[in-house]
């Protein structure tokens, strides 16, 4: 914990700000988000103090703990929603989790990556024979919803390159996909796709209950 030295905060959505209150308050964390995403989080009952709470603004660089960070615009059903783009040096880190689609906004951030974060969310197949109600299989699906195994791995296929060092595939369904069913899908769409990952390259699945190890991008 003594490590981290601030929180990004992408969205209001309770599966990414339920412990952010005490996160903030135990650590005297500084906390950075846009003025509308932070209107969303800001209730009476929601005691943060003003000067862990930092405004940024949507593709306005900003520096912070060594990094150069930019938020950017994905599509999702929150009042607001982004992604960070965090430049050190030459390395960039991509970071997006819960989008429906990746839009032409939003392409080039991703591209851009050394190592990407992001979401691939539901199997096609398990949503559709899930349980879930028609009306959350519906938003789960919709383009401001989140991103299948299908679509994250074709887009993968289209984009990959050998700038594109690690890819980690996160916020995985804890009822909708496994990550066997992932990676099976990855490597399925890769070799329809006769496209062979460089030894430089790994690609990990993150563990929903676990910090995910450190990654060093410079050797
Ligand atoms: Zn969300
Ligand atoms: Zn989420």
């Amino acid at each position: 914990m003594q490590t981290i030295m601030g929180v990004l905060i992408t969205h209001n959505h309770i599966d990414h700000i339920r412990g952010l209150e005490l996160l903030i308050r135990k650590n005297s964390l500084p906390a950075f988000t846009t003025q509308k995403i932070w209107e969303s989080i800001l209730t009476p009952r929601k005691k943060i103090s003003p000067d862990c709470i930092h405004k940024i603004s949507i593709k306005q660089k900003f520096h912070f703990a060594g990094f150069d960070i930019e938020a950017f615009p994905v599509c999702h059903d929150a009042p607001e929603t982004i992604g960070f783009y965090i430049c050190a040096g030459n390395k960039k880190i991509t970071i997006v989790t819960d989008l429906g689609h990746i839009c032409q906004t939003t392409a080039p951030y991703i591209k851009a990556a050394n190592l990407l974060v992001i979401e691939s969310n539901y199997d096609e197949q398990m949503l559709a024979n899930g349980k879930y109600p028609h009306y959350l299989k519906a938003r789960i699906q919709s383009d401001h919803g989140h991103l299948g195994n299908h679509q994250t791995s074709a887009f993968l296929a289209d984009i990959i390159s050998d700038n594109l060092n690690y890819v980690c595939l996160a916020h995985l369904s804890k009822n909708n996909n496994s990550p066997e069913i992932v990676l099976q899908t990855l490597q399925q769409t890769f070799s329809e796709r006769g496209i062979i990952l460089n030894s430089q390259q790994q690609i990990s699945i993150l563990n929903r209950n676990k910090p995910t190890d450190m990654i060093c991008l410079i050797e």
